[in-house]
């Protein structure tokens, strides 16, 4: 099963995303998580994406892109892969697509996850103070540049997602159990 997670930051995609592993034994991909591995462990890649990631932007696609496909295939081994925070751009969305064409895959599910952008505010600021470990994009200055960034690159790939009939959406600001149960229902409890 290839799922894919769409929406702002903040809203909870890596939360379901990590109940969906468990749940079903998919790998979870996420490049965010795949950027901060290279910052800790100091690689040039890390060094490159550090300063992009800190002020909200997005990291070049052709970066993203070569990251993505080795785990694409080791994930797709498994029983499938959730795809969270990728893709971000309409490039990232047609060069998926082509390399799932070459594995003679297709995309099960594109799970949007919509929330009141109000309050992924209060949420950032909640998650700082609940947190020793404050990520350094986790604040609201880079929360509003990381919202535009989302507006402006990857919400457009919303409509192609649509148009293939690959498109559900989901009410991001339920409770997480809420949230899980309507993915559940998405996904029909499918076998993976
Ligand atoms: P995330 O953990 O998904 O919120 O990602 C954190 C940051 O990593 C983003 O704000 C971007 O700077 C970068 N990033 C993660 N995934 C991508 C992607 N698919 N394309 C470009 N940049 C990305």
């Amino acid at each position: 099963m290839i799922l894919i997670l769409l929406g702002p930051p903040g809203a909870g995609k890596g939360t379901q995303a990590t109940r969906l592993m468990d749940k079903y034994g998919l790998v979870q991909l996420s490049t965010g998580d795949m950027l901060r591995d290279a910052i800790a462990k100091g690689t040039e890649l890390g060094k490159k994406a550090k300063s992009i990631m800190d002020a909200g932007k997005l990291v070049e696609d052709s970066i993203i892109l070569g990251m993505i496909r080795e785990r694409l295939v080791d994930g797709n081994r498994k029983n499938g892969v959730i795809l969270d925070g990728f893709p971000r751009t309409l490039t990232q969305a047609e060069e998926l697509d082509a390399m799932l064409v070459d594995m003679e895959l297709g995309i099960d599910h594109v799970i949007e996850m919509q929330v009141d952008e109000q309050m992924l505010a209060d949420r950032i600021v909640k998650r700082a103070a609940e947190s020793e470990q404050v990520r350094d994009d986790d604040t609201v200055e880079v929360l509003q540049q990381r919202l535009k960034v989302y507006h402006d690159s990857t919400a457009p790939i919303i409509p192609y997602y649509r148009d293939k009939g690959a498109l559900s959406v989901v009410d991001g600001m339920q409770t997480i159990e809420s949230v899980a149960s309507a993915i559940d229902d998405i996904i029909g409890g499918q076998e993976v």
